[in-house]
């Protein structure tokens, strides 16, 4: 009965063929892939400028459901980036600022806020059963930590970073393609602010939420094996072939 009940909760009702109609419409995805999508559960980690805008699309797009983590509290300085977080937010947690925003945006999704650090001794829990995780970290260490928990998980990784204009966006098959720690051996160094306009988080998370859209429903070609890399001053986009260290400390053993 149970399953039964599960069964018809995952199929689309008459509010969701409206909703979404214009992108039931696309050739290759109709109405399986929209359920694909209400069947799904994506964990967006960190609501800064990536996770802000990936949050927005995935919510717009009608997944089913929606983990947001982050342990940082709304700034004044975040406004240039974070859409989802509005001066009134200032000093509030920003996975419950986010959440709010989702809820007024798309009522049907299930939002659950989760204010915490993520840590090489929690993230495994954070991600757990998760169809994949969106990368919205503004720093490598903690970038490192999701890619191991993700690997040892087998959940998909949509990489994203950005940097003043610059961009880069990769998606991770764990020991399928290269993970993060094969793509950058060592730790990149990065120390306090750095600089950032908005558009290049939005544009950048637009494209991970593309991703995983695509993943999701199981269509189109990704970016798997690939990194996309934006130059924002030149206007230019350039698609790197990236290969697995066959020593990568991560994602090296279990190969398959
Ligand atoms: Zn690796």
């Amino acid at each position: 009965m149970q399953a039964f009940k599960d069964k018809c909760e995952d199929m689309l009702t008459n509010d969701d063929l409206i909703r979404y109609g214009r992108q039931i419409l696309y050739t290759g995805f109709g109405e399986e892939g929209q359920e694909r999508l209400k069947q799904s559960h994506v964990v967006v980690a960190g609501l800064g400028g990536l996770g802000c805008s990936a949050a927005l699309y995935l919510t717009c797009a009608g997944i089913g459901h929606i983990t947001l983590v982050d342990c940082d509290r709304v700034e004044p300085s975040n406004l240039n980036r974070q859409v989802l977080h509005y001066e009134q937010d200032i000093g509030e947690r920003k996975v419950f600022s986010a959440a709010r925003k989702l809820a007024q945006l798309n009522s049907s999704v299930e939002v659950t806020p989760v204010f915490k650090k993520v840590t090489e001794r929690n993230a495994r829990g954070l991600i757990k059963g998760a169809s994949l995780v969106v990368d919205g970290m503004d720093n490598f260490r903690a970038r490192f930590i999701l890619n191991k928990a993700c690997v040892s998980e087998g959940i998909p990784f949509i990489h994203g970073g950005v940097h003043g204009l610059f961009g880069e966006v990769t998606t991770i098959l764990p020991r399928r393609t290269p993970c993060l720690a094969c793509i950058f051996p060592e730790l990149p160094q990065r120390r306090g602010a750095f600089p950032v306009f908005g558009v290049t988080p939005a544009l950048v998370a637009v494209l991970q939420a593309t991703e995983a859209i695509k993943l999701l429903a199981g269509f189109g070609r990704l970016l798997t094996g690939k990194m996309l890399y934006f130059n924002g001053e030149t206007m230019e986009f350039t698609l790197c072939n990236l290969v697995r260290n066959p020593n990568c400390q991560v994602c090296r053993t279990g190969e398959v």
